[in-house]
């Protein structure tokens, strides 16, 4: 199977005993994760000095420690793998449209390192196996804590539905607004971006791919 092009070297199960690639055994090692705490810290306090700032007044000292948690959580996708989440997919005949919608995530621009902040809509056909509707939310979130552009977050996860769960057709639509074009650069408040990505028979098949649309856009509220 092709690897999701987001995946990372440790999505693969390698044994970190014998593994001779140092990088991925210190990644590897310690409970505390593989995230350098310290190495953010002395970073951000790199940050604070070249902005002009006193990283040692009072309300400074703590920032790069919480700046290094803060990281360690939005990126914590970077070291999972999200094919878990679709191990647990079950045999069901059963194939209409499954669809969810408004599963809401955040992510971190990998271009400015400011957070886009929207909602996955996914949709898909099962051929024989079927997942737990909360698993997609899971996959989102895991896709959506690395460093990310919208577009290859779409992607991801329209292509782990179809390699790992072996789904007819699968389309995943997200709307995001990203704070890199509203707080700076062009300054556009309220404005959305929108992605999307079809495969299977929602790619082929005009009629299937409208259906999956009206029910993405059909009812809603807003
Ligand atoms: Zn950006």
């Amino acid at each position: 199977m092709t690897k999701p092009p987001n995946s990372t070297a440790l999505a693969d199960n390698t044994p970190s005993c014998g593994s001779d690639d140092p990088e991925l055994a210190r990644l590897q090692a310690g409970r505390g994760g593989p995230v350098d705490h310290p190495r953010i810290e002395r970073a951000v306090r790199e940050i604070l000095l070249a902005v002009g700032e006193d990283p040692d007044r009072e309300g400074l000292l703590q920032t790069p420690a919480r700046v290094a948690r803060m990281y360690a959580e939005l990126f914590s996708g970077l070291h999972q793998d999200p094919r878990v989440h679709l191990q647990t997919a079950f045999t069901e005949k059963y194939d209409e449209v499954v669809l969810v919608r408004d599963i809401a995530f955040h992510s971190v621009c990998e271009h400015h390192l400011l957070p886009f902040i929207g909602k996955a809509h996914i949709g898909y056909i099962p051929d024989g196996r079927v997942l737990g509707l909360s698993k997609l939310g899971r996959i989102v979130e895991v896709v959506a804590r690395r460093p990310q552009v919208q577009e290859r977050l779409t992607e991801t996860v329209a292509d782990l539905l179809v390699e790992e769960l072996g789904a007819k057709g699968v389309a995943v639509v997200v709307e995001a607004v990203h704070t890199c074009m509203t707080i700076r650069g062009i300054r556009k408040p309220g404005s959305e971006c929108v992605t999307s990505a079809m495969k299977g028979l929602f790619r082929s098949n005009v009629s299937s791919r409208a259906e999956v649309l009206s029910l993405i856009y059909g009812r809603r509220s807003s």
